[in-house]
């Protein structure tokens, strides 16, 4: 292992799924990995302050399965072992989309699992935690990067730790996957260094969730259901999943005011009013487990790292810190994943260097442009709604066209459903769309309509 070490310590900001995932790809390339997190982190699955989000359906893509099963050996099983719903890729949930109720349903080949935030998070956390070189370290709130005064160099933070007093502790290189990147943008904003450009594209998402129990007349021929509205009129939408322990989580929302209240008889109403009736149909005689959650997200947001000159050197902002998807296409976690497993392969590529660190960043901030291409612009399928905010892509208008020509294809031809739903589950790259024979079948539908 000496000849793979790329320094003495690595520090990680935040135990969530980018900061979990970093850490299990750093222990390898370094003596000592900490990762500092605010939170109690609970022994058993269960919210936490730091991320309200885990309150909501949390789906993991086949990329993120397959990203994490990379990082920590055993992790589906360890999955399926803490109650996780294996589901039929393409069979077992039902996509409801307009013209297509449902979509086919189709065995496109594999598994994947259904299973709260919660227990995927404290799943991952099992394993960072039996790896002998990682330290996890809770209530530990990081105040401040540690760096250099025209901050050319990170070399540590400082953390206000259980007991309210600060601390620091020094580091060959941060990891901020703290999800705001705050920490980050401020030693880039106090060194007089420039702010990364940021893509926006605003949304106004207004999400509610509860929890049911199961019951037992519950529908055979389904285990999720997702249904989208009638855009560009229509922008509310539903995806209910199964989760550990017979239960089912269901999330409802809509865009730019058209938003579930809080309340239990509002949050039917609005299930009520969904395009179709499927899942007012499941819940509205079901057992509703604890009360209804709500969250927020006004828009997803890129930050190009990729295009500044310099960058501080010991430092990696990693996860949502860079870029934040809408909710709704699921894309979130898997990314994170993914983007540690390319910090993995980095480190064994700069391990042998001079100065692998200093390589660090920048190769990180290209290489990744290819592994966020295709999430970004599923993001930007939200530009079919008009009231969405941002630099609408020039080619919109055509990319729309095809998408449902190549939705007309993928129900009908059950090849291409399955290569969309690999390019859906982050496995391929949008790209495959561009094969020429597949372009030839879709573009004959599109002159059709
Ligand atoms: C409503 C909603 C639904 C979502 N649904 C899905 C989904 O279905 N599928 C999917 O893949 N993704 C989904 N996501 C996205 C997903 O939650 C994030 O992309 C993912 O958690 C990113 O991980 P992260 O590590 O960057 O941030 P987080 O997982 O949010 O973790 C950040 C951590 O840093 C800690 N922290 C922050 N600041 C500090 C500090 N100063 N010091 C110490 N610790 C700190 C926090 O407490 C937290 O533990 C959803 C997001 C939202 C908002």
């Amino acid at each position: 292992m000496a000849s793979t070490l790329v320094g003495k310590q690595a520090v990680v900001i935040g135990a969530g799924m980018g900061g979990l995932a970093a850490a299990g790809a750093l222990a390898d390339f370094f003596d000592q990995v900490v990762v500092l997190e605010r939170d109690t982190l609970p022994s058993e699955p269960a919210h936490r302050a730091g991320t309200p989000q885990a309150r909501h359906v949390h789906a993991l893509l086949l990329s993120g399965q397959r990203a994490l099963s990379e990082l920590f050996t055993g992790f589906e099983q360890d999955l399926a072992r803490a109650g996780a719903v294996p589901l039929r890729v393409g069979l077992d949930v039902r996509m409801e989309r307009p013209n297509y109720d449902p979509f086919p349903q189709r065995d496109l080949g594999w598994f994947s699992y259904a299973v709260s935030r919660p227990t995927i998070e404290r799943v991952v956390r099992r394993r960072v935690e039996s790896r002998a070189n990682i330290t996890l370290r809770q209530h530990c709130r990081v105040e401040k990067l540690l760096a250099s005064p025209n901050g050319e160099t990170v070399s540590g933070v400082r953390y206000e730790n259980d007991n309210g007093a600060s601390e620091t502790i020094a580091t060959d290189l941060v990891v901020d996957a703290s999800g705001s990147g705050a920490l980050t943008l401020d030693l880039l904003q106090s060194t007089g260094r420039p702010l990364p450009e940021e893509s926006t594209i605003g949304i106004d998402l207004g999400y509610a969730t509860c929890v049911f129990a199961i019951p037992d007349d519950a529908p055979t021929d389904w285990k999720g259901v997702m249904t989208f509205g009638q855009a560009p009129h229509d922008s509310r939408g539903g995806l209910m999943l199964p989760l550990e322990g017979n239960r089912w989580m269901a999330t409802i929302g809509g865009r730019h005011g058209d938003v579930p209240s809080g309340d239990a008889e509002g949050f039917l109403a609005y299930a009520r009013a969904l395009r179709t009736p499927t899942i007012y149909n499941a819940i509205s005689q079901a057992e509703r487990l604890g009360g209804i959650a709500r969250y927020g997200f006004r828009e997803s947001v890129r930050r190009h790292f990729e295009r500044l000159d310099e960058f501080p050197r010991g430092l990696l902002p990693i996860a949502d810190a860079i870029c934040r998807f809408n909710p709704v296409y699921g894309q979130g976690m898997s990314v994170a994943a993914q983007e540690a497993c390319l910090l993995r392969t980095l480190l064994g590529r700069l391990a042998g260097d001079s100065n692998p660190i200093a390589a660090l960043a920048p190769t990180f901030f290209a290489e990744m442009q290819t592994l966020i291409e295709t999430p970004w612009a599923v993001a930007t399928l939200d530009f079919v709604f008009p009231e969405t905010r941002g630099q609408r892509p020039a080619d919109f208008e055509t990319a729309l066209k095809f998408g449902i020509a190549l939705t007309r294809l993928a129900a009908e031809d059950p090849a291409v459903h399955k290569l969309t739903a690999e390019v859906q589950n982050l496995l391929r790259p949008r790209s495959a769309y561009r094969d020429p024979t597949l372009v030839r079948r879709v573009m004959a539908i599109m002159a059709e309509t």
